[in-house]
């Protein structure tokens, strides 16, 4: 903490009536270049969801913000390729010496509001936003999370993420029957140690689905457990559904319908609390939730689910996690898939956030590999500790970062929101196009 009080290199001023003081002057550092490499990175199986799969790997963009002293901040934004590289370095006329700690500049030079209706940056804003901060952090020393209000914990807990998963090239790691999938879950709060499961659905029929997660929230009675069709279900069949699971130990139920005011109508109809990552992205859509709360008594979503790029950044986050503690909606921490550096900024924004009382989602324990130095974040008691490293606390290992961005060369994006094992399929909102969980068709290996 000495050094959040002396910034490294220049004489500090001395204290006021004995009050340090903290030395935020202009200049501090000048970001000099924008690097981006988009890489792929193995997963253990192909995930399926409600609008298609992740076909066995996961495609990210690394951002590599560098300043005049040679520090270099880092970022990661979902997606990838040559529009998203190009996308980044189309941001250099934009940031070419600025200061990074100049944060709320960068916001509006990036993502003013109304030139926004013209051009949305707000995924690579919050990339960028990343990569400050681990700068701001690295320059002062301190991580991430001290600088952002300071950390009231230092271990997050995670839920296990469970997902109904294709077999991958060998043959293994399918998840279609209720078996299969108590079996992943078992295996997971084995070697992880997780005691809250979230259940992603929106693939096969609601009651099949509804037939596994009373087996998960059964086979673990103690452990909390949540689900999350991605808002793919009627507001009928999002009722049926949550009037079925009342009384099961349910952290919330998550998107069981699509839109503010589907989430209203199931809301009118459902005790269990109702969270959401799609409907409530931004302060117009959080001040909606509101309204309609102090209009109706009840908001039509109960628990936020803050992420880190759909939010543009740790700080808006942080933000919107005081509106929320403001009106007592609850919170938790979004993942949107990541590899190390995002689940970092996941990290130290749980580390924060006061009123965060659920375990936080990450796609990660799916992943196979990391692009950080020292491969990935272990976990211990379903938790990750938070960095204690300066700025993100996470540094890139470059043989990693060069395999990947290879592995990504050759063989590129892939449909997200394409399955398949069923390539004449179109998902619908609200869906009514299901899998089915007798079909054990395996899709060619995938890549
Ligand atoms: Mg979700």
């Amino acid at each position: 903490m000495r050094r959040l009080l002396q910034s490294p290199g220049r004489a500090s001023t001395p204290p006021q009536s004995g009050i340090k003081t903290l030395d935020l002057h202009c200049d501090t550092m000048k970001i000099q270049d924008i690097r981006a490499t988009t890489v792929t990175v193995p997963l253990e199986a192909p995930l399926r969801h409600a609008n298609g799969c992740h076909w066995g790997r996961f495609v990210r963009t690394i951002v590599e913000v560098e300043v005049d002293s040679g520090l270099i901040g880092l970022g990661e934004m979902g997606g990838g390729g040559e529009s998203s590289e190009a996308a980044f370095r189309a941001m250099k006329p934009y940031l070419l010496g600025a200061d990074p700690f100049r944060l709320e500049e960068m916001r509006f030079r990036i993502c003013n509001p109304t030139a926004s209706l013209y051009n949305n940056r707000t995924q690579l804003h919050a990339a960028l936003e990343f990569a400050c901060l681990d700068l701001m952090g690295q320059h002062l020393g301190v991580p991430v999370s001290e600088i952002l209000g300071g950390r009231v914990r230092t271990e997050i807990p995670f839920a296990s993420y469970l997902f109904f998963r294709y077999p991958n090239r060998d043959g293994i790691g399918e998840a279609r029957t209720p078996d299969q999938l108590l079996a992943e879950a078992g295996r997971l709060k084995e070697r992880y140690g997780f005691t809250a499961h979230k259940l992603k659905g929106g693939v096969f029929p609601p009651e099949y689905e509804l037939e596994c997660y009373r087996k998960l929230a059964a086979q673990y009675p103690h452990d909390r457990v949540r689900y999350d069709p991605n808002g793919v279900l009627s507001v009928e069949d999002a009722v049926r559904f949550g009037q079925a699971i009342e009384g099961l130990n349910n952290d919330y139920l998550e998107d069981p319908a699509f839109g503010l005011a589907a989430m209203g109508r199931v809301r009118g109809l459902v005790r269990v609390p109702l969270a959401t990552n799609t409907v409530v992205v931004n302060f117009e859509q959080l001040a909606q939730n509101i309204l309609q709360m102090g209009a109706t008594g009840r908001p039509p979503v109960d628990v936020i689910l803050l992420d880190t790029t759909f939010w543009g950044g740790i700080r808006p986050c942080i933000k919107a996690a005081g509106v929320c503690e403001t009106f007592n909606l609850g919170i938790a921490v979004h993942s949107s898939g990541e590899l190390g550096i995002q689940l970092a900024t996941m990290l130290h924004l749980g580390a924060v956030l006061p009123n965060l009382t659920f375990a936080a989602d990450a796609h990660y324990h799916h992943l196979l590999d990391d692009v950080i130095e020292g491969g990935r974040f272990g976990y211990a008691n379903g938790r990750i500790r938070v960095p204690e490293g300066p700025g993100l606390g996470v540094r890139l290992d470059r043989e990693k970062l060069k395999h990947y961005a290879e592995l990504y060369r050759e063989l590129g994006g892939y449909p997200y929101d394409r399955d398949p094992g069923r390539p004449d399929w179109s998902p619908l909102v609200p869906n009514d196009r299901w899998a089915d969980p007798a079909d054990a068709t395996r899709p060619e290996p995938l890549t």
